[in-house]
Parts: C-alpha cells; sequence; structure tokens
C-alpha cells in the first residue's frame, strides 16, 4: 500500500498523458485561399479552427470561427479577401509536441484563451514548422471522461 491519496493518483496519472494520446486530425487551408473558401472548410469539416500552410506545408496561421466572423462584417467580396490577411500569422501562434504533456497544453489554451493548438514538428528543411495534428479543449474534456471512468493509459 502506496499511502497516497487517490488525489494523488489521479494527479500523477495526468502528469504521464501527452498530446500524442489526445489528438484529432489538423485541417489545414492555403495562404492563398479565401475567407469564402476557408468559411465553407470550416463547415465541411466540422471544426473550430484551421490552420494555414504555405505552399511548402510549413504552418503559416491560424484562422479561428470570430477570424472568419470578424470579416465577413465589411463590404468586401469574401472571394476576393485572402485568408493570409486576416489570420493570426506566425511568430505569433502557440504551438505544442507530441511528446508536449497534455496539462501544458491546458494551461496554454487557459493563459492564451483560445480554443485549440496545432501539433507540430520542426521541418527537415530551413526554419519553420509543418502541422501533424490539432488537440483542442473537446480533446481535454475525453480526457477528463475517461479519468473519470479510469479508461486511461
Ligand atoms: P474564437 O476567436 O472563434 O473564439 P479562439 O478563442 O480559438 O476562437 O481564437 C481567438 C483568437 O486567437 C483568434 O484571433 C485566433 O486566430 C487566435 N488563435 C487561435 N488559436 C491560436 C493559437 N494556437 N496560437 C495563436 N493564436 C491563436
Amino acid at each position: 500500500y502506496t499511502g497516497k491519496t487517490g488525489t494523488e493518483l489521479l494527479g500523477e496519472k495526468v502528469k504521464n498523458i501527452t498530446v500524442r494520446h489526445y489528438q484529432s486530425r489538423p485541417i489545414v487551408v492555403q495562404e492563398s485561399s479565401s475567407v469564402y473558401d476557408a468559411i465553407c472548410t470550416m463547415f465541411l469539416e466540422d471544426v473550430g479552427t484551421l490552420f494555414v500552410t504555405d505552399k511548402q506545408t510549413t504552418l503559416v496561421g491560424v484562422l479561428s470561427r470570430k477570424d472568419l466572423l470578424r470579416a465577413s462584417l465589411g463590404k468586401q467580396a469574401l472571394e476576393s479577401i485572402p485568408v493570409s490577411i486576416i489570420m493570426t500569422r506566425m511568430p505569433n501562434i502557440t504551438v505544442c509536441k507530441e511528446d508536449d504533456l497534455i496539462i501544458e497544453v491546458a494551461k496554454k489554451l487557459i493563459n492564451k484563451q483560445i480554443d485549440g493548438l496545432p501539433i507540430v514538428q520542426d521541418v527537415d528543411y530551413g526554419s519553420g514548422y509543418e502541422v501533424i495534428g490539432r488537440i483542442t479543449k473537446t480533446n481535454i474534456t475525453s480526457l477528463l471522461v475517461d479519468l473519470a471512468n479510469e479508461e486511461t493509459i
């Protein structure tokens, strides 16, 4: 018998769970895409955050629902506005890696007041990141449910 309380055991368990265990598929659009196309992609793929890449698939931006709503308030035709002018761009993007702890991701989401992070790896060529996944508040909610059901690794 270890003498540890339930809370201590829960804390230890959470501190071993990495991003790799709870992630989703990233949905990506090119920086030359229009705001109109990004809105269609967001509906079709049923996600709240899109990642924007250049032609070499390097991460250059993030688009949230509100970014697209804000762009839609103007008078300009949405087909004529490239996402690159409204997105949040590098280097102001908060990212994580597959081996990062979920609890660190949760802290970043709260501190930055955002819904999700791209999971990235360094590109082989030059500098920058390649997007390999997505982690959101929804993934963290399913971790909570698994913890309650004691189904975690
Ligand atoms: P919404 O704006 O729809 O409520 P978020 O709270 O996720 O969605 O986004 C708030 C703002 O933060 C948006 O302008 C968005 O572009 C930006 N943002 C979203 N995710 C990130 C991220 N991982 N790193 C930096 N900025 C982000």
